[in-house]
């Protein structure tokens, strides 16, 4: 199978800081790709260098049969297909729900209005967020916020979604509604790079885990694996930090 994302020995530097080295990693369509690794260790600008709100010093990205890492490369074009959701929802206070949603499928995909709002409110229904419609994100739980920054990603129908420590900000609660709207699009086959803190749930929907540390993936491998057998002494002391021990959350 073709992979939808391949990186091939990825540099990244801030002036002389070497933050991520000689990064590979694959992902086929329709998988979901967990990274996680100990604060500062380049997780967040791995991500924002796949949808290039970083420029790379190093090595190539292709994505959909495309290299993106070049000077020439029309990242407004490109970002169409790559959804992002960051930590803070970033919803534009003076406009509502759905208008917050319709704004880049009509600005900026030229999508008809009429047929933006009927994705966007059955989007928004699937998420039991329908009745918000109207309403502005300052009337909104942060949980709720982040769920609609979810929709208004998907919106776009982009071809990948890349998380980035979306429920860090939030309760536990509340980042349950936000997780279960993860683990759902898992299920339909949306590819995703999900980065989190949420050891039980990237055990529960990650195909694969990449584990980096100090810039270099240390470990990649399925999750039991990973959270079961952690063949790095970086790993097991990692996860030693979470007390996720064998069995937390599944048996
Ligand atoms: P993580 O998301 O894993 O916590 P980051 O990707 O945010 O880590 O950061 C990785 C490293 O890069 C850190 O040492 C951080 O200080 C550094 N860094 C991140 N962004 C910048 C920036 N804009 N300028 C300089 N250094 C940065
Ligand atoms: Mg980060």
């Amino acid at each position: 199978m073709p992979y939808l994302l391949t990186i091939k020995n990825l540099v990244k530097r801030y002036d002389t800081h070497e933050v991520l080295k000689d990064i590979n990693l694959n992902v086929h369509k329709g998988e979901v790709v967990v990274i996680v690794g100990p604060s500062g260790c380049g997780k967040s600008t791995l991500l924002r260098c796949i949808n290039g709100l970083d420029e790379i010093q190093g090595g190539e990205i292709v994505f959909d049969h495309k290299t993106i890492s070049g000077h020439k490369t029309k990242w407004t074009e490109v970002r169409q297909s790559i959804g992002m959701v960051f930590q803070s929802y970033d919803l534009f206070p003076h406009l509502n729900i759905l208008d917050n949603i319709l704004l880049g499928p009509t600005k900026a995909q030229g999508v008809k209005k009429e047929e933006a709002t009927k994705q966007a409110l059955s989007l928004l229904k699937r998420i039991g967020l329908e009745e918000k419609k109207y309403a502005y994100p300052r009337q909104l739980s942060g949980g709720q916020k982040q769920r609609v920054a979810i929709v208004r990603a998907l919106c776009m129908n982009p071809k990948i979604m890349l998380f980035d420590e979306v429920t860090a900000s939030l309760d536990p609660e509340v980042a349950r509604e936000v997780l279960d709207v993860m683990l759902e699009l898992a299920k339909e086959g949306m590819t995703m790079i999900i980065v989190t803190h949420e050891m039980a749930f990237a055990k529960a929907v990650a195909d694969r885990i990449i584990f980096i540390d100090a810039g270099m993936i240390v470990e990649e491998s399925s999750p039991k694996e990973f959270f079961d057998n952690p063949k790095s002494e970086r790993a097991k002391r990692f996860l030693n930090r979470f007390n996720f021990t064998k069995g937390d959350d599944d048996e």
